[in-house]
């Protein structure tokens, strides 16, 4: 049953990151297969963006290793975008020669995950960026910032705003088209979420260019999605049976799982165009495949009713 929610989005965009931020951070290795008929069953299932893989280098995430086989093999022209993770311009080289029209990079808002990821600081990981985002634009290619560690970071504890802020106002001036501000270790709660949505519209960051990407780590993260949707933001990342345990904390629930988030947005009457069944039946042939039970709870809860 649904009710109708004032001042509340009336339709959302959920980005799917299941193949790509949920994949990379199972243990087990997918075949190409497994995966494109994983991304090709969430196309439809109604997700209008499935970010694929990545082209970071193998040593890095031997999970996705397969990328240029995987791409091969999706169908690019779709009238779904299935982005891609460009490290760097090697990265936006093979995005590029696979044909790639939407790209993200991934930047860091604190220096000790800047030192760790991607082995830089808070102020130099945006001479890596400035090229592949240079380059990625003047081919025509769309491109998306992760930003992580927005909330919290294992290392230095809560995350000034104002840093996060400043490391997503450079990505936009480099000509992001939206951020995607992450909880990487699902520590943050909503009061957190308005203070920073308050900051970003206060440096005159209009709410669009926003996506928030939650991990459920510590179970906020659909009160913080709640939080987020008070705010006006409309784009909000998942990952289909909340596929990617949490690789800074000893649990295996990460990422908001897409399943639990359109549950809620099915309750508060806001649109979203996934069918909950076809989605909870692919993810539930996808936990058969990774040999694991989902850890979306909405999963366990109906996929009783449904054959994977
Ligand atoms: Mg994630």
């Amino acid at each position: 049953m649904s009710h109708s929610s004032p001042g509340m989005p009336e339709t959302v965009t959920i980005y799917e990151v299941g193949p790509r931020d949920g994949l990379q951070n199972e243990s087990a290795l997918v075949p190409v297969d497994t995966k494109v008929e994983f991304i090709e069953r969430l196309v439809a299932a109604g997700l209008p963006i499935v970010e694929a893989t990545s082209f970071v280098h193998p040593r890095w995430v031997p999970q996705l290793a397969d990328a240029a086989e995987v791409v091969a093999r999706l169908d690019l022209a779709g009238t779904v975008p299935l982005p891609v993770l460009v490290p760097n311009e090697r990265g936006l080289d093979r995005a590029l020669d696979a044909g790639c029209s939407h790209v993200a990079v991934f930047a860091s808002a604190t220096e000790t995950f800047a030192a760790k990821n991607l082995n830089s600081t808070l102020d130099g990981q945006f001479e890596a960026f400035e090229p592949t985002m240079r380059r990625a634009l003047e081919a025509g290619l769309d491109v998306r910032a992760y930003i992580s560690m927005c909330f919290g970071d294992p290392w230095e504890g809560e995350v000034p705003i104002d840093q996060v802020v400043a490391t997503g106002r450079r990505l936009l001036d480099l000509g992001a088209s939206q951020l995607s501000l992450g909880d990487t270790i699902g520590v943050g709660t909503a009061g957190h979420v308005g203070a920073l949505l308050e900051a970003f519209a206060g440096e005159g960051v209009v709410v669009d260019r926003l996506a928030m990407h939650f991990h459920d780590t510590y179970g906020q993260a659909l009160a913080n999605t709640f939080a987020a949707l008070q705010h006006g933001v409309t784009t909000f990342d998942a990952s289909a049976g909340g596929l990617g345990g949490c690789p800074y904390a000893h649990s295996a629930t990460g990422n908001l799982a897409t399943e639990d988030l359109v549950w809620m947005l099915d309750g508060l009457g806001i649109g979203h165009g996934v069918d909950l069944q076809a989605l909870v039946a692919t993810s539930t042939w996808m936990a058969d495949h990774l040999a694991k039970p989902p850890a979306s709870a909405v999963v366990r809860a109906l996929s009783g009713n449904f054959s994977g």
